[in-house]
C-alpha cells in the first residue's frame, strides 16, 4: 500500500497532495545505492585491515607452534652436543690414556661439515624465520659430524683393546721354569763373577738352578726365532714376541720346539741342561727389549704374589757368582 504524502499550502490554506515524479524516484534510488556502495567498500577496507580471515589466524597459530617446536629442538640439540662433549672428554682422558694413544686433535673434532652451501635452497626460500630453520639444520649437521668422529674413535679403541690383549699375551711375564718355593733363582742380572771364565762381567740374565730335564716354558706368546747349539750358550732358544720383545733360554739339554714354530706362554720349549759355558744344570734366561737386554726380574709379575715378587727381587740382587 503506497503511502500518500501531503503538504500545507499557505496560499490556498489547504493540504495539497505531493506529486512524486518518476525522476524523483530514480534520483532517490540512485542516492541510496551510492551510499550503500560507499558503506560496503568502507566495511571491506576496515575488515581487511583490522580483522583476519579464519585461515590466516589458523596459519599464524600454526606458525607460532612451529616456532616453539624449533626452539625446543634447538635446546635438545644443544643438550645432545653437551653429552657428546662429555663422551669425547672421557675418550681423550681415559680410554686413549689407557691405550697410550694420542687424543684426537680438536681441529679434527671441530672440523666443519664442508662442501657447498648446504642451506642455499632454504636461504632462497624466503621463509619468515629461515634463520631459525637454518641454524637448526646446522646444529644437526654439526652433531652428526661429531658423532661420526666419536664412533670412529671407539672403533680405534676397540682395535687397540684387541691389540692390547694380544700384546699382554705376548710380553714375557712369567718365570721360565716352575719356581713354587722360590729356591730356583740362583743368580740375578748385573755384574757377576763368571764361574768358568773366573772374572766379573755383565750377566745379562737370571739363572734358574734346576735338575737336568726340568721343563722350560715360553714366557709369552711368540715365534721361535732360533733353536740352535753354540759353544758358549749351549742349546739356546730365542723367541720373538713382537712389540720389541725377545727372550733367550740357554744351556738346555734338549729342545722341545723347532725354529719358526709359534708358541704360547707356558708351552714347553726345552729342558734344563748343562750345555755350553755352564757350571751346573740351570736355565740362563734373558729378556731383550728393542735389541737391548733388560733385567728379567721385572718380567715375572704374572705368576707371583707381591710378597713372592719382593723375595725374587731380593734373590736377584744378591751379588753372588753366576752359573754361566
Ligand atoms: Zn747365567
Amino acid at each position: 500500500m503506497a503511502r500518500i504524502k501531503y503538504y500545507y499550502d499557505t496560499e490556498t490554506c489547504k493540504y495539497e497532495r505531493i506529486k512524486v515524479s518518476k525522476w524523483d524516484i530514480f534520483l532517490n534510488s540512485l542516492g541510496i545505492f551510492t551510499l550503500s556502495l560507499i558503506l560496503a567498500i568502507l566495511i571491506l577496507f576496515v575488515s581487511s585491515t583490522y580483522l583476519e580471515s579464519p585461515q590466516v589466524s589458523l596459519l599464524k597459530k600454526e606458525n607460532q607452534e612451529l616456532l616453539i617446536y624449533y626452539e625446543d629442538m634447538q635446546q635438545d640439540l644443544r643438550q645432545m652436543d653437551g653429552m657428546l662433549t662429555a663422551l669425547q672428554e672421557r675418550d681423550d682422558n681415559i680410554y686413549r690414556v689407557i691405550f697410550e694413544a694420542d687424543p684426537i686433535p680438536s681441529t679434527v673434532r671441530q672440523a666443519g661439515v664442508g662442501g657447498t652451501d648446504r642451506y642455499k635452497a632454504l636461504r632462497e626460500g624466503k621463509l619468515e624465520r629461515e634463520d631459525l630453520v637454518i641454524s637448526t639444520y646446522e646444529e644437526i649437521d654439526k652433531l652428526k659430524k661429531h658423532m661420526y668422529i666419536q664412533t670412529k674413535s671407539y672403533d680405534d679403541i676397540l682395535q687397540m683393546a684387541k691389540n692390547k690383549t694380544a700384546m699382554l699375551a705376548s710380553i714375557p711375564s712369567i718365570q721360565p721354569i716352575q719356581n713354587k718355593d722360590l729356591k730356583r733363582l740362583a743368580s740375578g742380572y748385573g755384574m757377576r763373577m763368571h764361574p768358568l771364565l773366573k772374572y766379573t762381567r755383565m750377566h745379562a740374565g737370571c739363572d734358574f738352578s734346576a735338575p737336568q730335564g726340568t721343563p722350560i716354558f715360553a714366557t709369552g706368546n711368540g715365534k721361535v726365532e732360533r733353536a740352535r747349539f753354540s759353544s758358549t750358550s749351549g742349546n739356546m732358544v730365542t723367541i720373538d714376541h713382537g712389540y720389541g720383545y725377545e727372550t733367550k733360554y740357554l744351556h738346555m739339554s734338549k729342545f722341545a720346539v723347532k725354529e719358526g714354530q709359534q708358541v704360547k706362554r707356558g708351552d714347553v720349549i726345552g729342558y734344563v741342561g748343562n750345555t755350553g759355558l755352564s757350571k751346573a744344570p740351570h736355565c740362563h734366561y734373558e729378556v731383550w727389549k728393542d735389541n737391548q737386554h733388560v733385567n728379567p726380574v721385572n718380567y715375572f709379575y704374572n705368576d707371583v704374589t707381591d710378597e713372592e715378587y719382593d723375595k725374587l727381587l731380593e734373590l736377584a740382587s744378591r751379588e753372588n757368582e753366576s752359573l754361566g
